[in-house]
């Protein structure tokens, strides 16, 4: 099999890409334009693998595209390429309408064409794979509920509004065209290899430092939290057993504030990086670090995701439950220091300039 997967020196991306090697006997071309947030570090073990391809393409542009498809001939595509920060979707929204909306648009394009020209079996086994998150559902403030596979979309964000938009081009492309998609529906990710922006790595690497760890008002609203390795079995699953059309939510069964997921990392601190060579902060007291600012304007109270249907339907259930899974966290970024300080000095941007396609 001949995977497509763009974004796939992002965080869940390269989860992906690590997977496909480790697990899967198939050949890989990973189409990333390599913003801030691409970083091939995540991807070391990757290169020197005959099955890997990486090329540094903007998904926007599709004559480029175009040009991977017909060469690379691809069995399915896993479209996980995105801007995916809701903050700076607030401060700059333009990058997501682009590559979020317009970028799917033109691999939805690219593949519909490439798709038609395919002879069977091939065409009829041809997979587009949209991965989105459940933020496109809305805010579940007050209520008890869960997000199905039928929650009507009401996004809040600049970002969930972007991905909900993308979810729809899918759709209408499987609709109108009978382009064989799929889409999933995933809840908050954290793992290895994240970049230090969003809550799990900045608190963790802000501790290590002595730095204050911020959180969003009073640190109450609800996440639903999933290990970034089980995310990855996940689309792995969907994308060779999952049904046409179909979505799939994804998600942890693991409901947490954020405050509670700031204590539990600083716990797990105190018990892991005390005594360790790379920590500068000593092994206890890392909760006085906590600082509240100032609430993201438009932040929705609670997400939660109701994952029965892969469950039932593909028989996926995550691996890691809360504990372990930032137990492992924790401990990654303890034992490898190279990585966050490479992401922190920018240093692992210095790569992408001589990051041609190889
Ligand atoms: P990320 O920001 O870590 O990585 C995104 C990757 O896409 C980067 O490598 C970047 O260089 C690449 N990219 C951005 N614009 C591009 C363009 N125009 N052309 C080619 N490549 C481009 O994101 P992530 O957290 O790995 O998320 C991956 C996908 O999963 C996104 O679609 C996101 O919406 C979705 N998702 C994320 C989460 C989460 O918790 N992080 C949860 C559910 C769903």
């Amino acid at each position: 099999m001949k995977v497509i997967v763009t974004g796939g020196a992002g965080f869940i991306g390269s989860a992906v890409v690590r997977h496909l090697l480790a697990d899967a006997d198939c050949q890989i071309l990973n189409i990333d334009v390599l913003t801030y947030a691409g970083n091939l570090d995540s991807l070391s073990g990757a290169f020197d693998n005959p099955r890997y391809q990486f090329s540094q393409t903007d998904i926007c542009d599709a004559a480029a595209v175009a040009a991977l498809f017909a060469q690379f001939q691809p069995d399915v595509v896993m479209h996980l390429a995105a801007e995916s920060h809701v903050d700076r979707s607030i401060e700059e929204p333009g990058a997501f309408i682009q590559t979020n909306i317009v970028g799917t648009y033109a691999m939805l394009e690219e593949a519909r064409h490439y798709w038609q020209g395919l002879e069977e079996p091939r065409r009829e086994q041809f997979r587009f794979h949209h991965i989105s998150t459940d933020e496109v559902y809305g805010d579940l403030e007050g209520t008890t509920k869960l997000f199905t596979e039928t929650t009507p979309y009401a996004p809040s964000s600049p970002y969930s509004a972007s991905k909900a938009g993308s979810d729809h081009l899918v759709r209408a492309w499987g609709h109108t065209f009978s382009l064989p998609v799929i889409i999933t529906n995933c809840s908050n990710n954290y793992g290895p290899f994240h970049f230090p922006e969003k809550l799990v790595p900045h608190i963790i690497l802000n501790a290590l430092q002595g730095k204050p760890l911020p959180v969003y008002g009073d640190g109450s609203q609800i996440r639903d939290w999933l290990y970034v390795e089980d995310h990855a079995r996940a689309l792995c699953k969907v994308v060779t057993e999952g049904k046409l059309g179909e979505t799939y939510n994804i998600g942890g069964h693991n409901e947490k504030r954020n405050l509670d997921v700031v204590h539990t990392i600083c716990e797990l601190l105190e018990e892991l990086a005390t005594g360790n060579e790379n920590s500068r902060a000593s092994g206890n007291g890392f909760k006085e670090l906590i600082t509240f600012v100032k609430d993201r304007p438009g932040h929705d109270a609670r997400y939660a995701i109701d994952a029965s249907k892969i469950q039932r339907e593909l028989g996926w259930t995550p691996q890691e439950t809360f504990e372990s899974g930032m137990r492992k966290t924790v401990q990654w970024y303890l034992d490898n220091p190279q990585w966050s300080e490479r992401v922190l000095s920018g240093d692992y941007r210095l790569d992408r300039i001589g990051a041609a396609d190889e």
